[in-house]
């Protein structure tokens, strides 16, 4: 199997207004652009686009689901459901695994407490994060009732 990555480029998109999901600023400017990835598998050519968005205001990216070229004539509100806070893979997987294993005896209350760190902004991986500290939370008390009565 030859797989040859070819590199990346960058392809400038509008200047566009939009309501950050992120720091909740409305109609703040942003920035856009698609980051075309290229590679060859065997002798297919293969190429991958991601689009983002810059808040102007607190500068984080947003990943974009469509491409940054077809968002000139979009008002805010038609943007918002277009664009998400990035959550780095560390962040998801902290995610994923306090939901699984926030019960587990002490190892899930820190997998927990890293998941709500890594995962400050909204969406749908803070609120797995959150779920899974709640979840680890109530196993911890209940670890606890079960330890006091075995005692007594
Ligand atoms: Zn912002």
């Amino acid at each position: 199997m030859y797989i040859f990555p070819e590199g990346s480029f960058i392809e400038q998109g509008p200047e566009i207004r939009i309501n950050c999901p992120a720091c909740a600023a409305d109609g703040v400017s942003a920035s856009t652009y698609n980051q075309i990835d290229k590679i060859h598998v065997v002798i297919l050519p293969f190429r991958w686009r991601s689009s983002w968005v810059i808040c102007s205001a607190c500068g984080r990216s947003l990943k974009c689901s469509r491409d940054v070229a077809e968002l000139y004539d979009l008002s805010e509100e038609e943007l918002g459901p277009l664009i998400s806070p990035y959550v780095s893979l560390v962040g998801r997987t902290f995610a994923m695994l306090a939901l699984l294993l926030g019960w587990f005896p002490f190892v899930g209350p820190v997998l927990a407490i890293a998941a709500v760190v890594a995962n400050c902004v909204p969406g749908v991986w803070r609120w797995m994060s959150r779920v899974g500290l709640i979840i680890a939370a109530l196993a911890h008390v209940l670890y606890g009732v079960a330890f006091l009565l075995e005692r007594g």
